[in-house]
């Protein structure tokens, strides 16, 4: 008889574990199935995330930003850093040891929540069975009062840029790069884009980025957008807007790139290394049987309401594999959130708050609605906005790069969305996330004390000046 569980989770990124981890919690018999294996075969937990994404890329862009700043920012602050260089196979073994502990820890807590992990490729079939194959294709059938899918996201490929692992690579080739390209190709001036063309430009490459819309980050609000583009043009990275490209060839270890640039025309460049970084794709294929019931849409993403509920009753999805933000943050609230309902209980994922980082110097970072969705939808709001080049703390720590706008309703004051470009951004903008979730005004955030000297203390100024209010600004009004 096929081993029966309450909840059967297929898939092991921040989506997966921890909707088994809180499953387990909550009393139930749970399994987690994950198909991926190292190179000595031994299965690899923790998804996209922890292996070739959130984790590895923040330690390499943590590690060039020292370096950045130890190479161009330290003089200017009295420090001398004598003959920097950079040693590239242990900077790769750093970040790889950062991946193995984490991914260990997740082992340990499967293993301290009695969470069964089976290795091998998940299948649902009907009446909420899973078959899992191994590496040798042998079969196992197991039963489930429920299945949530967590498997994930895989890089979209296109025609014009063919991978060969070599130099024409994904964002995951782009980690494991054994040398600094002297000259680096980039497809794509989205997240990915931006974050790992970033780490190279700081370590030495000479970077073009090829973005085939007219808009540099479109869907972002266009004050930090173009603030950041600043920055990140003055940094280096040389972004070519309205870039199609059209062709690639790698010759004698050199690729060289055709694109259409914004007039139409033909152009071509060579770099050492190119990376495709144009979206990601949902991993939904030969997941189903065809009479497992479970839909998906035109796209490929397991069709779900809101609930995270597919088609069929007890199967539920979650993560990158479904629509919403492709983000492990919201993977893994969804993840909570799936657990606890099987368990009985009420919950809500608030997908108006969920924050957003782009983990560049300076970083940007929002929540909520951008000042050109809320002029489309015809909404009354009002804005404040700071600069970080007026914040003492940004000025001791030599990054007075960028600012912070609060968009708040015009008539009840309650915060609709807050934008930030600032070193730590990533860190602020939980500040926004938790007055946002507690439905607060613009003055809630303005009548809050902050500590000082803080980067926050922007924030709380932006608030402010909602109703040009900031301190440190040319705000004096008319005596009434
Ligand atoms: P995944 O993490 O993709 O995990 C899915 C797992 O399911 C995989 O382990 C896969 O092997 C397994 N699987 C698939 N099919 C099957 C099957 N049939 N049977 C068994 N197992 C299966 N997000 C952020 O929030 N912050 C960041 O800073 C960030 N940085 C990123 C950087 C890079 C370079 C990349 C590529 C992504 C980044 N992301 C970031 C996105 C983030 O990694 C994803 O949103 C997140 O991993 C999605 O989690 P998930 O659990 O849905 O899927
Ligand atoms: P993205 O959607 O962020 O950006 C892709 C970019 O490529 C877009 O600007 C798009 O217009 C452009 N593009 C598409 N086709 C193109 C073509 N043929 N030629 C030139 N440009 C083209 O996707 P991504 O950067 O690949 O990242 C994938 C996902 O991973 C993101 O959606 C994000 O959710 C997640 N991610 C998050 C983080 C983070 O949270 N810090 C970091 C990395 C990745």
């Amino acid at each position: 008889m096929a081993d029966k569980y309450d909840i059967i989770v297929i898939g092991s990124g921040p989506g997966g574990y921890v909707a088994a981890i809180r499953a387990a919690q909550l009393g139930m018999k749970v399994a987690c199935v994950e198909g991926w294996l190292d190179e000595k075969d031994q299965q690899v937990l923790g998804g996209t995330c922890l292996n070739v994404g959130c984790i590895p890329s923040k330690a390499l862009l943590e590690i060039s930003h020292k370096y950045e700043e130890a190479k161009h920012g330290f003089e200017h602050q009295g420090l001398i850093a004598g003959n920097l260089d950079v040693d590239v196979p242990k900077m790769m073994a750093h970040k790889n040891g950062i991946v193995k502990n984490l991914t260990g820890g997740i082992a340990g807590l499967f293993k301290a929540n009695g969470v069964k992990s089976i290795t091998g490729w998940g299948t649902v079939l009907s009446k909420k069975q899973v078959s899992v194959k191994d590496k040798d294709d042998k079969e196992t059938i197991y039963e489930a009062e429920n299945i949530i899918i967590a498997t994930g996201s895989r890089p979209i490929e296109i025609p014009p840029a063919k991978l060969d692992n070599d130099r024409i690579v994904d964002s995951t080739g782009a980690l494991e790069f054994d040398e600094v390209p002297k000259r680096l190709g980039v497809i794509g001036a989205g997240i990915i884009g931006l974050e790992l063309g970033s780490v190279w430009n700081r370590l030495g490459s000479e970077v073009t980025v090829l973005e085939a819309q007219d808009k540099f980050l479109p869907t972002v609000d266009q004050t930090i957008a173009k603030d950041g583009l600043k920055h990140f043009t003055k940094q280096g990275l040389e972004i070519k807007l309205k870039a199609r490209v059209t062709h690639t060839e790698v010759k004698r270890n050199l690729v060289y790139v055709t694109y259409e640039d914004a007039d139409g025309k033909e152009q071509q460049f060579k770099c050492d290394r190119l990376i495709v970084s144009v979206g990601r794709t949902p991993n939904s294929e030969k997941l189903f049987s065809s009479d497992s019931g479970v839909n998906l849409d035109e796209r490929g993403f397991v069709f779900v309401d809101d609930d995270c509920l597919t088609s069929v009753p007890g199967i539920y999805a979650i993560g990158d594999v479904v629509r919403g933000p492709m983000l492990a943050h919201k993977a893994s609230e969804e993840g909570i959130a799936v657990a606890d309902r099987i368990a009985g209980e009420k919950t809500e994922v608030n997908y108006d708050c969920i924050p957003n980082v782009i983990y560049t110097h300076p970083e940007l970072a929002w929540v909520g609605q951008t000042e050109e969705e809320l002029k489309a939808e015809g909404e009354p709001y009002k804005v404040g906005t700071f600069s970080m080049a007026a914040n003492g703390r940004a000025m001791a720590a030599n990054a007075t790069e960028g600012l912070v706008k609060v968009i708040a309703h015009e008539k009840t004051d309650r915060i609709l969305g807050v934008h930030i470009v600032s070193h730590q951004a990533s860190e602020m903008i939980a500040q926004a996330v938790i007055a946002m979730e507690f439905g607060a005004s613009a003055e809630d955030l303005a009548l809050t004390c902050f500590a000082h000297p803080t980067l926050s203390e922007s924030l709380h100024e932006a608030a402010m000046n909602v109703d040009g209010k900031a301190i440190h600004k040319a705000n004096r009004r008319k005596k009434k």
